[in-house]
């Protein structure tokens, strides 16, 4: 008890610090190496240093040494073969937590990377008259109508967007939710808009884009099937016939976040990334 008590009162904050900084750094790379094969092998260095442990205390001399010896060469061997694995560790590790900066410049790539494929496959289906309807999630979550569709869950790219809306294939029908940086879904029902003063040559698919914009703050970019001709649609208005330039600098503006926006962003990246 009095051992007890004077440990407890020689604890300093340093110590605490310490043990908690430790405690952070083991806690990260575990999940740094958790779900990859490197997991298996340590699970199997744990097992090894268990009985080099059991066999020191039952003085098994010999069995202690050839434990002890093949836990060397181990670990030797584990950084060897883990090469790759331990530099993109240690490669995220320095983007996302300790340069800030580099963070932010590899969002903005993605951001740039994310409009780039998206003008482009919008120009792919257009000349094509392939039809597509595409919605762009902004602050109002739209996880009711992913649910009507297929989740994907898929990084953008040019070629998987014009390969859902090509036709007679399983998901060409619907829309497809984008939130981010991902293709949330493909095939989604959207919202009817009941407004009787569209014009009489807008179908159901402009109809659906409208309407989804009327109760809700995305924006929806549509291509026309019978035209080919490109539209974006906001706050229940459509503004028809766009060019791929158009297109492009309205996207510039959407995605140029105001700094708070940013942040919020950043801070949802990144518990990504660490999940
Ligand atoms: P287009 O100019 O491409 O012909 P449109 O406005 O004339 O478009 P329709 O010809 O009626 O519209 O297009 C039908 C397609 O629109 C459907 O095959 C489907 O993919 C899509 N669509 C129709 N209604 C919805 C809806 N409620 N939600 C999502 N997609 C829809
Ligand atoms: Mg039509």
């Amino acid at each position: 008890m009095e051992y007890i008590k004077e440990l407890l009162v020689n604890i300093s904050l340093r110590d605490v610090i310490d043990v908690l900084v430790v405690a952070y750094v083991f806690y990260k790379l575990y999940k740094l190496i958790e779900e990859t094969r490197a997991e298996q092998l340590l699970k199997g260095i744990v097992v090894l240093l268990i009985f080099t442990k059991i066999s020191e205390v039952l003085h098994l001399y010999t069995i202690n040494f050839i434990f002890g010896k093949t836990i060397e060469v181990g670990l030797i061997a584990l950084l060897i073969v883990f090469q790759p694995e331990l530099r993109k560790g240690l490669e995220r590790m320095g983007r996302t937590r300790f340069l800030g900066k580099s963070f932010v410049e590899i969002q903005k790539e993605e951001q740039r990377r994310v409009i780039d494929e998206i003008v482009e496959a919008i120009g792919a289906l257009s000349r094509q008259n392939i039809g597509a309807l595409i919605v762009l999630k902004q602050k109002t979550g739209l996880n009711d109508v992913i649910d009507t569709g297929t989740h994907i869950d898929g990084k953008i790219s040019s070629g998987l967007l014009i390969n859902i809306f090509i036709p007679n294939t399983p998901l060409h029908d619907g829309a497809v939710v984008i939130e981010e940086d991902e293709i949330k879904a493909a095939g989604c029902l959207l919202p009817l808009t009941d407004n009787k003063d569209l014009n009489k040559d807008l179908g159901t698919r402009h109809r659906a884009a409208i309407g989804i914009t009327e109760d809700t703050d995305c924006v929806v970019l549509v291509v026309s099937e019978e035209t080919g001709a490109i539209s974006y649609v906001e706050n229940a208005k459509i503004e028809r016939y766009l060019d791929l330039d158009t297109l492009r600098n309205y996207l510039k503006q959407l995605y140029n976040y105001e700094e708070q926006d940013r942040l919020n962003l950043i801070t949802k990246w990144r518990s990504r990334n660490e999940a």
